[in-house]
């Protein structure tokens, strides 16, 4: 990104398409896209390809965009243990190979001249691309081709920066999202400190269960833009523990909360958040992690918060009134110009 910056080079975008022509075919119509409107592009292509089809219609597209340039990454063979999957699907299982060996792509990503400016990556890559990206620094798109959401649809979860779930939880709050049916996001941690936090998606959820939900949700290991997707079009609800940051967020975004307190300051929290009509609470899913909220329950409270029209409406009003808080001659705003005016004198 940096080379970019006053020298007026046009951006570079890393283009990550994942396995099958269904998954290849939309990658190739945007390469020509950010072709045709001058922009640099990579496309990065995992080795051996699944089916031959891939690499003879991936080199008859480079014999015919020239400009475009193509980095072949080769998928080793035996360096990790065997995955330990309830699928046969060879797609699938090659989505499962090269997210597992993401980490052949840092120095590809990083020692690129112009650096990037961008990842565009598949839907099915996005729990291992996202962190990928992070660590380096690089915007992360993810094109969800035609099964995009069309509003307000999406479910965010996340419980913050330090709250991990019992392996039993993450298996129970998987089953309450699938059933519900909802698209999601879910940001998962399996310890409090995200440099212990080593166990695989797979082992966490089956992968089986991301096969099966493939084209409804993403989960992420790792750090995301929280404040992004509050403000993204398409989320429609905040599953979250309350922390203070979080309320204060989806509260500026006017985002209905499921509010799932889990320990310190958050029971407080949650009764703000219920008070003030901006979410749901859940006072009966107990209080750090005394009991195990079942599959059913959770699809149930989803439901309510989703389908409630006036909780929507209620929590957009909040948003307004943070807005306005926010603003000149707004009470947050009056309190720390005060404080400043104080300083001053
Ligand atoms: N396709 C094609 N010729 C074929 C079979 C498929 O051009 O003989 C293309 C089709 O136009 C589409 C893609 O391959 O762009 C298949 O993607 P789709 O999402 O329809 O199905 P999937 O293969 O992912 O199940
Ligand atoms: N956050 C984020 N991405 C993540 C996880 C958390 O941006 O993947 C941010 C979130 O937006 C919030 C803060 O980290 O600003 C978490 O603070 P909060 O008070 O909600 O919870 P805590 O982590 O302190 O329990």
């Amino acid at each position: 990104m940096a080379d970019n910056i006053g020298s007026q080079a046009p951006p570079h975008i890393a283009l990550f398409p994942s396995a099958g022509m269904g998954h290849l075919t939309p990658f190739l119509r945007i390469a020509s896209m950010l072709l045709s409107s001058n922009c640099m592009v990579t496309l990065f292509t995992a080795h051996p390809t699944m089916s031959a089809t891939e690499s003879t219609y991936t080199s008859l597209f480079l014999s015919t965009h020239p400009q475009l340039k193509h980095i072949k990454y080769q998928l080793p063979n035996h360096s990790l243990p065997p995955l330990q999957s309830t699928t046969d699907d060879p797609f699938f299982l090659q989505f499962a190979a090269i997210s597992r060996h993401v980490h052949l792509l840092y120095p590809l990503l990083s020692s690129a001249s112009p650096s990037f400016s961008a990842i565009f990556s598949d839907f099915s890559l996005a729990s291992s691309i996202t962190q990928v990206a992070a660590d380096l620094a690089i915007p992360n798109y993810i094109p969800a081709m035609a099964r995009q959401p069309p509003e307000e649809s999406v479910v965010y979860v996340s419980f913050g920066s330090r709250t991990a779930m019992s392996k039993d939880q993450i298996r129970e709050l998987a089953d309450g999202l699938e059933r519900n049916g909802c698209r999601f996001l879910w940001i998962i941690k399996s310890s409090k400190v995200d440099k212990e936090d080593n166990q695989e998606l797979e082992d966490l959820l089956g992968s089986s269960f991301l096969k099966r939900t493939q084209y409804k949700g993403i989960v992420v290991k790792g750090w995301v833009n929280q404040q992004e997707i509050l403000a993204h079009p398409a989320t429609g609800g905040f599953i979250n523990h309350c922390g203070w940051n979080s309320v204060m967020e989806a509260a500026s975004r006017g985002m209905p909360l499921l509010a799932w307190r889990q320990h310190g300051d958050q029971r407080v929290n949650a009764e703000v958040v219920e008070n003030a009509g901006l979410g749901i609470g859940a006072r009966d899913w107990g209080w750090d992690v005394e009991l195990l909220v079942k599959g059913e329950e959770i699809e149930r409270k989803i439901g309510v918060m989703m389908k409630n029209e006036k909780l929507r409406d209620r929590a957009r009003k909040v948003g307004e009134e943070a807005r306005k808080a926010r603003g000149t001659g707004g009470s947050s705003n009056k309190v720390l110009m005060g404080v400043i005016e104080v300083l001053n004198l």
